[in-house]
């Protein structure tokens, strides 16, 4: 799950990481109230979930209140990569003399993780890497041994930032990272830029905080920061009903049972000329109220046309699976035409139960790539 700047920026607080002070806003108004109450030069940023965002035009400067307003008025409401800025983070203004970048994230060949850092921060990273690498610090850090100071202070050295006093700081910064990182259960904590003002405070001036779905049990109050808004209604529901779905932008909706399985039906989609409007992973359940649960998240999907239901049942037993189909469409009102291909345990029950329920709008096929083709066809 990836955290808005201003969410990462509380964790980082919470770790002992020096940010600047600010509040979140959504109108003008209250970025106005912000600016009031920070009393400073404030800085005005679009929270969304995506980088780039001082490129976009998604962060301004405020000399006073009614400034901040309109920078707010302005970027509510911006898109920037495709995402719709609807909250802002009001925070006071830094001077900036030096912008350095620091990170920690998973080096999965390595199992270890892997801090960065350089002197040549705020701009793309992969700009650093792919032109100087030799600007960019690497450190491993072995999850037996644990973090040490002394690794600390041999990425500080290696990135060159000599003087004491950044050292010092910087060397704080590390260890508390390391910290936000384990402590959180992250998969990725960037500082970039981070800052070195003219008096010589070292600080974090954005975030970037992605946090490992699978720990998300382990801590409630970050599994809450979790803003469902963000998220294509159909999305919402699958979250809610724990079903996994992913939306794609062609017609044909897609219910399978593995990720193998699923995967394959979508190249052969486009092996029978078509395109996944989406796809839903029943996994290695099939129980009546799964199969309901996903075909409404399929067919709420406006783009879909048709949807193909392929079962490769070996846990799972298809005439359950048919009850459940048929089960869904008494509860709901899904008129979509559905092609089904069921294959393994049961297989031919599952037929014989669609076959004796007479609905018109099920057609059975015997192969995958037939029952794609169908799909696709039924999709025009
Ligand atoms: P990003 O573009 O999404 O990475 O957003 P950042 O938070 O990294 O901000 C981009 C750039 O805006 C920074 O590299 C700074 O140059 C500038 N910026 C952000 N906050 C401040 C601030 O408080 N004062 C000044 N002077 N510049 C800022
Ligand atoms: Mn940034």
């Amino acid at each position: 799950m990836d955290l808005y700047e201003y969410q990462g920026k509380e964790l980082f607080k919470r770790f002992g990481i020096p940010v600047s002070e600010g509040r979140v806003a959504a109108t003008p108004d209250e970025a106005r109230a912000a600016a009031e109450e920070l009393g400073t030069q404030v800085v005005v940023k679009a929270q969304v979930l995506t980088g780039g965002r001082g490129k976009a035009g998604g962060i301004k400067l405020a000399d006073s209140p009614d400034e901040a307003a309109q920078h707010a008025e302005a970027i509510l409401g911006m898109d920037i990569n495709g995402h719709v800025v609807r909250k802002l983070w009001i925070e006071q203004a830094s001077d900036i003399e030096r912008e350095y970048y620091l990170s920690v994230t998973f080096d999965r060949g390595e199992k270890k993780a892997l801090f960065m850092l350089t002197k040549e921060g705020g701009i793309d990273i992969e700009e650093v890497a792919a032109e100087r690498p030799e600007a960019l610090a690497r450190l491993h850090v072995d999850p037996l041994e644990g973090f040490q100071p002394y690794q600390a202070r041999r990425l500080i050295y290696a990135a060159g930032i000599e003087d004491p006093d950044e050292q010092k700081q910087i060397l704080t910064i590390v260890q508390k990272l390391y910290d936000a990182f384990v402590g959180a259960d992250a998969m990725l904590c960037e500082i970039n830029p981070l800052i070195v003002t003219p008096e010589g405070q070292v600080k974090a001036l954005d975030s970037k905080f992605t946090v490992d779905d699978s720990a998300l049990y382990k801590h409630p109050d970050i599994a809450e920061m979790r803003d469902l808004e963000a998220y294509p209604p159909e999305e919402r529901a699958a979250r809610e009903k724990s079903v996994t779905y992913v939306k794609l932008d062609g017609e044909v909706g897609i219910l399978g049972n593995g990720a193998g399985l699923v995967m394959s039906t979508l190249d052969v989609i486009a092996l029978a000329g078509g395109k996944p409007a989406n796809f839903c992973d029943l996994g290695g359940g099939g129980d009546a109220q799964g199969v309901v649960d996903a075909l409404e998240i399929i067919s709420a999907d406006p783009q879909v046309k048709s949807i193909l239901f392929n079962i490769f049942a070996g846990i799972t037993r298809c005439d359950i699976v048919a009850r459940g189909m048929l089960q869904a469409l008494d509860q709901t009102k899904i008129a979509h035409p559905i092609v089904v291909r069921f294959d393994g345990t049961n297989a031919e029950e599952g037929r014989q139960i669609l076959e004796d329920a007479g609905r018109d709008n099920i057609h059975v096929e015997a192969t995958m790539l037939d029952a794609a083709r169908r799909a696709v066809e039924l999709a025009q």
